[in-house]
This record gives structure tokens, C-alpha cells and sequence, in this order.
């Protein structure tokens, strides 16, 4: 697994490479958000490190252009920040960020972490021979890492037609919405979906889930208030409702 670490403060850059190199990872360091863009063209990383405060552009704003970029393989992206910076937006994670790590951190919680997504990733591939999960609304392609959403076309709707729309998931909406499509009807409460996205080490808060949550419903639900396939479970969590493939009006 490729690691691109965007980080200007050079000690915690190199305490970073020196935890995950041990591990196996292979890692590269830029120290602005410029290089940063740049460096990911060339080394196409499976997951990005980046510091929140650089020099130049900063890691908003070098999370938002590379999710803009509409890649086949979306890296995971962990965003660092000091405690006061944007925090309420990160962990909102309306910055398109898949996780965040609050410095001072520890190295061992960042392997940690790290670790999770790559188990993240294997398990992905292995829970369906076909790596095909389909309903009557949506396709998910695993091994590619498409998602589609079939939607009635407004022309010939009286015939039933449908469109099909590829949806642009970050790869942790990818990840949530497979685990839901996985086990349809099922319902999770937030340790349950924690320990399938980031694994039993994960630390921190919880509402991470919600925010999550909130924003596949914007990307997937007609309505996103009023959700018709991620379904809110009163005190106990979520859960993913779809007609089944064979249904589909087609
Ligand atoms: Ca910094």
C-alpha cells in the first residue's frame, strides 16, 4: 500500500514514515499542499496523510481538488489537525476527508488506524463471489468500486424506464453503503458500523458515523430527510431497506 504523507512540521512527517514503514507501508512526504497535488499524480496513493495547516494550499482545500478529480480509485484520505483548527468541519467531514486524527496523536493510534483501512479494503473483496450486491435502486460494483443508482427517467416514466446514474461515493461512503447492501434489512447500531469500517482499535467519537450517514443519504436518498433506504432505527442505529433486484420495474 502506497501512503502519500502531506505534513510541513518535519519531525512529525518523519515519526509518521518511521511507524508506517515498519509496518510494511511504502511512504512518501510532501511538506505543501502544491507538491502534494502533484506527488499524488505521479505515486497514486492508496491513502493520504494530510496536515490540515500547510504552507500554500491548505488540506481542505487539497482533500476538495483531489476528490474533485472523479478517480476510478479514490484514495482513503485522514486528515491531521491541531486542536481548535476547523475541527467541527473535519469531523463533519464535509471536507470529502474519510477520517481525521487529532494531534498530538500517537504513532501507535495512527498505525492503528491505517491498518483498519487496509483490512478495510481486503475484506471488501471477500465477502460476495460475484463482488456484485444489487437491489431494485442501486449496484455496487466492489471490485471496481462503482456504485449505481437506477433512477425512473423523467421522459418515458409512464413506461417505466430507467436511467442509471454512476454516484460519486468517497471510498468510506463506498464502504458503508456496501456493508448496508451486504446484509439488507439488517440493523446496526454505531459500534456495530465502526468495527465494520474501522475495526475494533478505532478511537474517538462516535458521531462520525452520523456524519457519514448524513452525507451517503445526500448522495443515495430521493429525499435525504426524509430517508427512504437508510432508515434511522430509533435508539439503536441504522438500517439499509431496498426491494430486491428481481423486483426491479424495469
Ligand atoms: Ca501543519
Amino acid at each position: 500500500m502506497n501512503i502519500l504523507i502531506v505534513e510541513d512540521e518535519a519531525e512529525i512527517a518523519d515519526l509518521i514514515q518511521l511507524y508506517l514503514s515498519k509496518e510494511g507501508f511504502n511512504c512518501h512526504i510532501c511538506r505543501d499542499g502544491n507538491t502534494a497535488l502533484e506527488r499524488f499524480k505521479e505515486i497514486q496513493p492508496d491513502l493520504m496523510i494530510l496536515d490540515l495547516m500547510l504552507p500554500g494550499l491548505d488540506g481542505l482545500e487539497v482533500c476538495a481538488r483531489i476528490r474533485q478529480q472523479r478517480l476510478i480509485k479514490d484514495p482513503y484520505i485522514m486528515m491531521l489537525t491541531a486542536k481548535g483548527e476547523e475541527i467541527d468541519r473535519i469531523i463533519g467531514l464535509s471536507t470529502g476527508a474519510d477520517d481525521y486524527m487529532v494531534k498530538p496523536f500517537s504513532p501507535r493510534e495512527l498505525v492503528a488506524r491505517v491498518r483498519a483501512v487496509l483490512r478495510r479494503s481486503l475484506r471488501q473483496g471477500g465477502q460476495n463471489p460475484s463482488n456484485q450486491y444489487q437491489t431494485a435502486h442501486f449496484t455496487l460494483d466492489v471490485d471496481r468500486r462503482l456504485a449505481y443508482r437506477q433512477v425512473a427517467s423523467n421522459k418515458s416514466e409512464a413506461e417505466g424506464a430507467h436511467n442509471t446514474d454512476t454516484l460519486e461515493l468517497t471510498p468510506l461512503e463506498f464502504d458503508l453503503l456496501t456493508t448496508f447492501m451486504s446484509y439488507p434489512g439488517r440493523v446496526w447500531n454505531r459500534t456495530q458500523l465502526i468495527e465494520k469500517l474501522w475495526g475494533n482499535d478505532f478511537f474517538g467519537d462516535e458521531r462520525v458515523v452520523d456524519a457519514h450517514i448524513a452525507r451517503l443519504r445526500k448522495k443515495i436518498e430521493p429525499d435525504p430527510a426524509a430517508p427512504s433506504f437508510i432508515k434511522t432505527v430509533v435508539g439503536v442505529g441504522y438500517r439499509f431497506e431496498d426491494v430486491p433486484a428481481a423486483d426491479r420495474v424495469s
